[in-house]
C-alpha cells in the first residue's frame, strides 16, 4: 500500500525546522511521509526562538556531522531562496575581540575557518573594525571578520519547506502528539492525540523531546537532552542604525556567547543566554539576566545605551550531554533520528535533511516516483529592507500597526496552504502584534479577522 494509503512510508515526529525540513527532504524523493506535531503549528519550539543567523560553519568542529550539515543547509538555502522569496540581510559578522587574550585567540579562529573551508574568512585590524562599525566602543582591538555569515527570517524559511513539502502530498497532523508505540517488525503503530497512524519508518525531530520519544520507541535512549535556555532583548528599529554586521565574541567551549546583531525585520537584538535548566517547557525571561544583556550591549555599542526595547523573549535549545548532533539510526526497527541539535539547526535543518534522508535510504525505500514538477508556492516577505505589502496598492488596510502588517497579509495567511493553528503561528507568519505595543491595539481586530479560522482561538485577555 501507500501513495498514500496505510501504512506511510515515514512518519516524521515533530514539525519544527528540522521536521519540516525533513518533511521537504523525503517528499522530493517521492516518500509518503506523516508528520506529528504536539502542538497547534509548526515551530512551536526551539524553532520558534532563535538568533536568525544563517552560519557559514567557520567555527563548527571540523570534520563533524554538524559542519557537513552546515555548509550543506547554507548552500542548499541559497539555491533555493529565490523561488519561495526568502529574504537574507547580508550583513557579515565579526568575532571581535575586547582584550589581549581574545585577540591572541583570532587566529586560531582564522586557522579554524580556513580549515572549515571558509576561504574568505580574514583578521581586520582595530582600524578596519572602527571603520566598518563606528558605533563600536573604543576599546575594540581586532576583529575576525566572516563575510558571508547572514541574517535570515527564522520562520518563513522553515514554512517554505513544510508548504512545499505538503504540496508534494506530505500530511501535517496539529495537536498530534505521540503518545505510545509499537513496532511489528515491519511496521510501525503510533497512538496520537489525533489518533492512530502508522508507517514503515519513523524520524525523530522532536526537539526537547528527542530523548524521550526515543525511549518511548525503542525501550532506551542513546542520549539525554539537557535543555539550555537563552534569553533575548529586542531593541527598536531606531536602534538598528547602529550597527550593521553581526557582532559575535569569541567563542567558549559551551557557548557561542552573547551576539549583537541586526533582524530580518529592522529590529537590533541582543542574546542569547546560555542557562542550563530542568524544566523543558517553559523558557521564562528573567530581570537579572535581561539587564545583563541590555548592560553587555551597551558595552560594546555604547549609543545603546538610548535604545527602547521592544520585546524579550527566550527560547530552549534541545542540548544534549554531549555537543555533537545526536544523528543515528536502527534501520532493523526503521528507527531514524535527528536529536540533539541545540544552537545551529535554523542553518542546518537542509542539511540535516539530506544527511537523514541519505541513511534512510540505505534501508528503506519511496512508495511513490520522484515528482515531475517541484511545486513552489512563493513566501510573502516581511524582511523590512525589501518592499513590504503595505507598500503596495490594494492591500485592505494597516492592522497592526506598529509592524505595518496589513489585512491582505492576514486573510493570506489564514488562507495559505499551511495555515497558523494558533496566535503564536500568525503573528510568525505575519509579525502582527510584535512591533512596540506587542499588540495592545491589533488584538481585538486581530481577534476578529482569524474568528473560526485558527484551532486555538485568539483570546484578547488571555494574549495580553
Ligand atoms: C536561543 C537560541 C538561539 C539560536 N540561534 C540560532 C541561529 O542563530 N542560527 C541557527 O542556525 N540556529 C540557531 N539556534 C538553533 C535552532 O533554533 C535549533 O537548532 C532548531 O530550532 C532545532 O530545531 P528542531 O526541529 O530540532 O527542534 P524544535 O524546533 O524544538 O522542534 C521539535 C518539535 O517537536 C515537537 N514535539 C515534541 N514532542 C512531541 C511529541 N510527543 N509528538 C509530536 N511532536 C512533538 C515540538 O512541539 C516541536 O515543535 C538557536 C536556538 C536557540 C534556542
Amino acid at each position: 500500500m501507500t501513495a498514500f494509503g496505510d501504512p506511510a512510508d515515514a512518519i516524521i515526529i515533530g514539525a519544527g525546522v528540522v521536521g519540516c525540513a525533513m518533511a521537504r527532504r523525503l517528499a522530493l524523493e517521492g516518500a509518503a511521509v506523516i508528520v506529528l506535531e504536539r502542538a497547534p503549528d509548526i515551530l512551536s519550539g526551539a524553532s520558534k526562538a532563535n538568533s536568525a543567523i544563517l552560519h557559514t560553519g567557520f567555527d563548527a568542529p571540523p570534520d563533524s556531522v554538524e559542519l557537513e550539515c552546515m555548509q550543506a543547509g547554507y548552500d542548499e538555502y541559497m539555491e533555493i531562496r529565490g523561488g519561495f522569496n526568502l529574504p537574507v540581510l547580508e550583513t557579515g559578522a565579526m568575532v571581535a575581540a575586547w582584550d589581549g587574550s581574545e585577540e591572541e585567540r583570532l587566529p586560531e579562529l582564522l586557522d579554524q575557518a580556513l580549515l572549515n573551508g571558509v576561504a574568505d574568512a580574514r583578521l581586520l585590524s582595530r582600524a578596519e573594525v572602527l571603520s566598518r562599525e563606528p558605533a563600536l566602543a573604543a576599546h575594540v582591538r581586532a576583529a575576525l571578520l566572516v563575510p558571508r555569515e547572514v541574517i535570515i527570517d527564522p520562520w518563513s524559511a522553515p514554512l517554505a519547506y513544510a508548504t512545499q513539502a505538503k504540496a508534494l502530498g506530505a500530511r501535517f497532523h496539529f495537536n498530534a502528539g505521540l503518545q505510545s508505540a509499537d513496532f511489528d517488525g515491519g511496521i510501525w503503530h503510533l497512538n496520537t492525540q489525533a489518533g492512530a497512524m502508522t508507517a514503515r519508518s519513523v524520524i525523530n525531530c522532536a526537539g526537547i523531546q528527542g530523548d524521550r520519544i526515543e525511549q518511548m520507541l525503542l525501550g532506551e535512549a542513546q542520549f539525554e537532552i539537557r535543555p539550555r535556555k537563552g534569553q533575548f532583548v529586542v531593541f527598536d528599529k531606531a536602534a538598528a542604525r547602529h550597527l550593521r554586521t553581526i557582532l559575535l565574541p569569541v567563542p567558549t567551549a559551551r557557548t557561542k556567547g552573547v551576539v549583537l546583531t541586526r533582524t530580518i525585520f529592522g529590529n537590533l537584538l541582543v542574546g542569547p543566554t546560555a542557562e542550563e535548566q530542568e524544566d523543558r517547557e517553559r523558557p521564562d525571561v528573567t530581570r537579572p539576566e535581561l539587564e545583563m544583556l541590555i548592560a553587555k550591549a551597551v558595552e560594546l555599542v555604547p549609543a545603546l545605551a538610548e535604545a527602547q526595547v521592544t520585546a524579550v523573549y527566550a527560547g530552549l535549545r534541545p542540548a544534549s550531554e554531549e555537543k555533537h548532533y545526536r544523528v543515528h539510526s536502527l534501520p532493523e526497527k526503521g528507527y531514524y533520528c535527528a536529536g540533539g541539535i541545540r544552537s545551529t539547526g535554523l542553518t542546518a535543518a537542509l542539511g540535516i535533511a539530506r544527511h537523514v534522508q541519505a541513511l534512510w535510504s540505505q534501508s528503506q525505500t519511496v512508495s511513490g516516483s520522484r515528482p515531475a514538477e517541484t511545486p513552489i508556492d512563493p513566501l510573502p516577505n516581511l524582511a523590512e529592507h525589501l518592499t513590504r505589502d503595505w507598500q503596495m496598492p490594494g492591500h485592505d488596510g494597516i492592522v497592526c500597526h506598529c509592524e505595518m502588517v496589513t489585512g491582505r497579509e492576514i486573510d493570506a495567511a489564514l488562507a495559505s496552504p499551511l495555515p497558523p493553528g494558533d496566535f503564536g503561528g500568525l503573528r510568525r507568519r505575519t509579525r502582527c502584534a510584535m512591533g512596540r505595543c506587542q499588540g495592545f491595539n491589533c488584538l481585538a481586530r486581530l481577534a476578529s479577522l482569524s474568528e473560526g479560522r485558527l484551532s486555538v482561538p485568539l483570546v484578547p485577555e488571555a494574549a495580553r
